[in-house]
């Protein structure tokens, strides 16, 4: 008698689904586990796995996705492993953030916390590379991660193409530190204007009060001679150049892999100054195919 009264009258999928609304109403708790559903349905649920594919699915087929456990939801070292994998190869990149993880992958990096115990270990377990993600980075990071999207994409980028290639810091750290994008973007601008303060009033010294004129003569001299171009001056350099090679005319916008640098014109090492009108735009096949390979090294792009 028991046993009758535990099937159903057929197997059909409505059958199905009603018994799950049917069971699924006697269910106290917010999530339905497979051992509570057991204890008041008519069907096992092994046989609704079969039918609808797994646990998840059926409760989805019910329309009570949302009392579904995601938690419990067994992910394997495999398949994070896997995933890893997965999102560095359709990133193209052997490390990368969270963040990025979490925009590309079909499960949150909480999950690989949960099972690996930290990121950098199911990093390693992937044959990846953790980044210093966790730790914070400085303004000179971040800017100049910045410079690098904003010369990739030819014009000022948008917060959620922080997540991709070439971005290597994650736009959070952005929003950590300065609140919102749009305050990140104006501490950007800030910072190129304080570097070409510099090289822009020394570049007309006459108009400048007497009793300054010295100091900024010096800093003036000090900017020159510096081999080093300031993330500023570089910004400059590549917005004047519209972020295309001023030789060949390549750019990150036309071919992905296109690495643009600032270059001296007349070479620092044979005494070019580090000012706007000796400096330009290469691309890194125009900047090697130059004869002065020394200047090469001049300004390595940020890469990771
Ligand atoms: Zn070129």
């Amino acid at each position: 008698m028991q046993f009758e009264l535990k099937r159903l009258p057929d197997y059909t999928d409505e059958t199905l689904i009603d018994e799950i609304r049917r069971v699924a109403a006697l269910v106290n708790h917010p999530t339905i586990s497979r051992t509570e559903f057991q204890k008041h349905s008519r069907v096992h649920t092994s046989t609704l796995e079969k039918r609808f594919g797994c646990w998840e699915n059926a409760m989805n087929a019910a329309g009570l996705s949302d009392r579904f456990d995601s938690s419990n939801k067994a992910v394997s070292k495999e398949d994070i492993i896997t995933e890893l994998q997965k999102v560095s190869s359709k990133l193209g990149v052997k490390t990368f953030s969270r963040e990025q993880f979490n925009a590309n992958a079909h499960f949150k990096d909480s999950v690989i916390r949960r099972v690996f115990g930290t990121w950098r270990k199911a990093m390693e377990a992937a044959g990846l590379t953790a980044n210093k993600l966790g730790q914070r980075y400085t303004d000179e990071e971040c800017f100049e991660n910045l410079l690098q999207v904003w010369t990739h994409y030819g014009r000022q980028p948008q917060h959620r193409e922080m997540n991709q290639p070439p971005s290597i810091v994650g736009p959070k750290a952005y929003t950590l530190r300065w609140e919102t994008w749009t305050k990140a973007l104006y501490a950007f601008v800030a910072r190129v204007n304080d570097d070409l303060q510099s090289v822009n009033t020394s570049s007309e010294p006459e108009s400048q009060p007497t009793t300054k004129s010295a100091t900024i003569l010096k800093s003036k001299t000090d900017e020159r001679d510096s081999r080093d171009i300031r993330l500023g001056l570089r910004y400059t350099i590549l917005n004047r150049d519209r972020f295309k090679c001023v030789r060949c005319g390549n750019s990150p916008a036309i071919s992905f892999d296109c690495l643009l640098h600032v270059d001296h014109i007349f070479p620092f090492s044979k005494g070019g100054k580090t000012e706007i009108d000796n400096l330009r735009t290469l691309c890194q096949h125009c900047n090697l195919g130059k004869s002065n390979r020394i200047e090469v090294s001049d300004q390595p792009a940020l890469r990771p």
